[in-house]
Parts: structure tokens; sequence; C-alpha cells
């Protein structure tokens, strides 16, 4: 579902990102994933009396990378605030952000809408969205409910990681636009090293604020918000389903009551956390232990200036350079690591149209069951053992007709979990085309004298025939010829007959 007959959808997304460092935001303590509970704390983390946070300069570097790579106002002096609130994981009885005063606002990044189709073409354009704010934060502990029935243990290990949260306006259109630009921030943000973002571990979370109104009107609609989806498509379903929800109350003379709301991906359903009458009322004050973050303009400038190449230049790159279609040169981009096997392959000779068609088709069904099989995010560790020249030669052996796409995808899963070398391995299994024109004649006269019938629907005008008789040859010689030759040659005798 792309819009709504009825209403337009209007949505704005909170996405809280984990900042790539080593420690926490304000103390020593280590940032890690999966340990033990409370092994990574310092006084500061426990929130113990007379502790001072200290800011961690790092993070700092990244946050301002996320501002300059999303075309953010970076402010010169922005403001660490308290916002006051009870909740068990959070010693302080506050966390620390920023509020009146963020490090970033007023950037944009551009999403391809709906225009990229499965043959490349595109349809629609870009549309930019605005991005009101980037602000720095540290995150909370967890609360754990997995021992006794009676117990809740309180893990402080993830307590002061550093966040930025990336606040966008409200103009997204629909639950695809929202995907669209999740999956472009999320590349943005690896690409500049920002953080890892793996959503599996939670460092890419993101909470979706969905409202309705009639088309045309000029008030927003009251909102929802549903709260830490942490799964592009999830973020996608929570939405639809929030879409649906809203439409059919204002169908059937409701309201919308403003609400916080959790989306169980199991069962595809939303449910009411808390209404939100009133705005929440964290009495936000400046943090008196911490003096004003303040940046000169030229470690901002060459903050900018060292950006790397971000994801939509190289992807025009991509497109300009090596004539790749536009969908292809997204998939690639979209996950950056493809990105840089491909521009691997290319450089130990791969021909760039081949490669792209092999890497975004191939290679990313082969890492996909991986992913599921493993439930390991494959794509995103770029876990397999063949070389980028490796996979140049496998192309290298199909365009020379050496070995045919069918075998070469036979060969694909074991190159890309063992690695090894594609020619020695299509030699052990026997697989090298036959192109010995001589013996695909052969085979063609023999295929052509046991099917007079053929030849015969053939002379009729019926073309099926000719891919009937290419099917037998194809058959004697186990699939090692080459189709396009073998039908030049059919066809060549059938005519001559
Ligand atoms: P809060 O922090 O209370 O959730 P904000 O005003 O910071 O509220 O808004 C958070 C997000 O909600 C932003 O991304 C904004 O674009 C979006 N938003 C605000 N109003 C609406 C609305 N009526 N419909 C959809 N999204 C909205
Ligand atoms: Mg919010």
């Amino acid at each position: 579902m792309s819009a709504h007959p009825d209403y337009e959808v209007v949505i704005g997304l909170e996405v809280h990102v984990q900042l790539r460092t080593r420690s926490k935001l304000f103390s020593t303590a280590g940032v890690s994933y999966g340990d033990e509970p409370n092994q990574h704390t310092t006084p500061v983390c426990l929130a113990l009396p007379g502790a001072l946070p200290v800011l961690n300069a790092h993070a700092v570097e990244l946050a301002i990378r996320a501002g300059a790579a999303t075309n953010c106002t970076i402010h010169p002096t922005s403001i660490f605030a308290r916002k006051n609130y009870f909740y068990p994981d959070l010693p302080k009885g506050y966390q620390i952000s920023q509020f009146e005063h963020p490090l970033c606002t007023d950037g944009w990044l551009e999403i391809e809408t709906d225009g990229l189709k499965s043959d490349g073409s595109k349809t629609g354009g870009t549309k930019r969205i605005q991005l009101t704010r980037i602000h720095m934060e540290e995150d909370a502990g967890k609360s754990l409910h997995d021992g006794r029935a009676d117990q809740s243990r309180i893990d402080l290990n993830r307590a002061g990681v550093p966040l930025v949260e990336i606040v966008s306006e409200p103009d997204l259109r629909s639950a695809e636009e929202a995907g669209f630009y999740l999956r472009k921030l999320h590349a943005i943000l690896r690409t500049v090293g920002v953080s890892d973002a793996d959503m599996e571990k939670g460092q890419f979370r993101c909470d979706a604020n969905v409202s309705l109104r009639k088309h045309g009107a000029t008030e927003l609609g009251t909102r929802r918000e549903i709260k830490n989806v942490n799964s592009f498509r999830f973020v996608e379903a929570a939405i639809e389903a929030e879409i649906v929800y809203q439409a059919d109350l204002l169908d059937s003379g409701g309201e919308v009551r403003q609400a916080t709301v959790g989306y169980d991906a199991e069962n595809d359903r939303l449910f009411l956390m808390r209404l939100k009458e009133n705005a929440d009322d964290y009495r936000y004050f400046p943090d008196p232990d911490l003096i004003p973050l303040v940046i000169s303009q030229e470690r901002i400038d060459a903050i900018r200036a060292a950006l790397p190449e971000l994801p939509d230049v190289r992807r025009h790159r991509f497109e300009e350079a090596h004539g790749l279609a536009a969908a292809d040169a997204a998939k690639l981009v979209g996950a950056g690591s493809l990105a840089d096997f491909f521009e691997a392959a290319v450089a130990a000779g791969a021909e760039p149209k081949a490669a792209a068609k092999w890497l975004t088709r191939d290679v990313v069904a082969w890492l996909n069951e991986q992913e599921r099989e493993s439930g390991d995010s494959a794509l995103e560790t770029q876990g397999f053992a063949l070389a980028p020249a490796g996979f140049a030669s496998l192309l290298g052996l199909v365009d020379a007709g050496r070995l045919t796409a069918k075998s070469a995808r036979d060969l694909l899963p074991d190159l890309l979990a063992q690695g090894g070398d594609p020619e020695s391995l299509m030699q052990e299994r026997g697989l090298e085309a036959v192109s010995d024109s001589g013996a695909l004649e052969a085979m063609a006269d023999d295929v052509l004298a046991a099917q007079p019938k053929a030849i015969e629907s053939f002379r009729e005008g019926d073309q099926k025939a000719v891919n009937f008789l290419m099917g037998q040859v194809m058959k004697q010689s186990q699939g090692k010829a080459d189709p396009a030759q073998v039908r030049k040659i059919l066809i060549a005798k059938l005519e001559a007959l």
C-alpha cells in the first residue's frame, strides 16, 4: 500500500543511533554487547554520589560527522541538559541529553521515491526529507525479566552508551517512503563510520510517529508513536498496521488519541503502551555538571572536509562510470561492503555490469540464505571467502564461454563459502564448457537424427521445436555447452536441411 484513498499519511521518524566509540559518553567504561551484566560500569554509570561526567571527545567527533553527512547546520555551541524521569534502569533519575540547544539542526537527505523498478528504470524522482535535529544523548540501562518469576534485574552495561537521536520533519507520506528514508540514513551513517548500526544489536532503532489527515487539510492530525522498532521491514509493517488502525477509527467517526504504542512483529499487531494526553514534562534544565560544548569552526570544517564519499555520490558514480542501472547501483551502495567488493572486483578486471548483476542477484541471494540459516546478518558482516579477484575470474570464465552461466551459478556457493580459484574448481568438477564447435556439431547431428518429428514441427514454423532440440543438445553436453552457441549451430543446420 503506498497511498490511502481518503487520507494523507504523515510520518516523522526519530532514530536512535549508537555511536561507534570504545567507551561511554561520560565515563571510561567500555562499550560492549552481550557480556555478563554489569561488567562495564564505573561510578559515573552507577550514579554514585560525587561522580562527575567527562565528555567523550570521539563521540562528539562522530556526532558532528553524522550532522555533516546529512547536510545539517552544526552549532559551535550546544548544551547538555538533564531529562528527568524515573526508571529502574536509570540510576541518576535523569538522562543527559540535548534539548534547547542541540548540536545539529536543519539537515536533509534525499530518498528515491518508489522510482526503482526491478528492470532498473526509474519512474519517481528524488524527494528531500528534512531533518529537524540531531542531538547527543546517553543510553539507559536494561531491565532483565528473565530471572526468577518474581524478580527483575538491572544490567547497566548499556547505561551511558553514546547515542545520537536523529529527528525528521513529518515529511514522509507512506510506509514505503519511511523504509527508503531509514535505509538511506543507515547507509550514510555506516559509510561515514558514525555507527555500525547493527539493528539486531539495537544500534539503530526507530520510533515512528504516524498521523492521518484528509487530503488537502493543512493541520496535522493527531499522531501515535510506535516505539523502538528495530528492522526496516518491521517499521514498514508497523506503519501499515497503524495506517489501517487510524483510517478505520476515523472512518467510523472516532478520534485518534495521542498515544505511544508498541509493535508485536510476530503477530503483526500494535499494542497500546500509554496514552499521552499532555506533553511529557521532563523538567529539562542545563546539566550543571557539564559546561557548554563549544566547537571551533575550523574543527567543524575539517570534519566536513574529511568525510568519505557519500552513498548518493557513489551511486551516481557507479551509474556514470560503469553504466550500471540505477537499481543495481542503489542495491550495491545500500550494503556498503558490497559496493567495496564491487569496486575491488572491477579493479581486478571484472566487467562492471556483469559484476553488478551477479552481486545484486546471486551473491545477495546467497547472503540472504546464510542470514536465514545462521540468524546472523551476513550481509552486514560481508561473510564470504571469495576474493574480489576470484570473483572477477569466475566472470571472466563465463565471458570467455569456458563456463556456462548455469555452471557458474552452481560453483558460486562453494566459492563464496570456501574461496579458492574458480578455474581449478571448474576443472576439478569437469564443468568446463564444451565450446569446441566440432563436438557441438556432432551432438547436434545426433540429436537431429533422433528427432525427425521436431524437424517436422520446425518446418511447420513451430519455434518451440528449436527450444526442444536445444534442450536435447544441452542434455547430451551435460549442461556444459553454451546455449547461445548451440542455438546458432542448430538453426544453421535446420535451415540447411
Ligand atoms: P516527541 O519528542 O514528544 O515525540 P517531537 O515534537 O519531537 O515529539 O516530534 C517527534 C517526531 O514526530 C518528529 O519526527 C516529528 O516530525 C513527528 N511528528 C510530529 N507531529 C506529527 C504528526 N502530527 N504526525 C506525524 N508525525 C509527527
Ligand atoms: Mg518521540
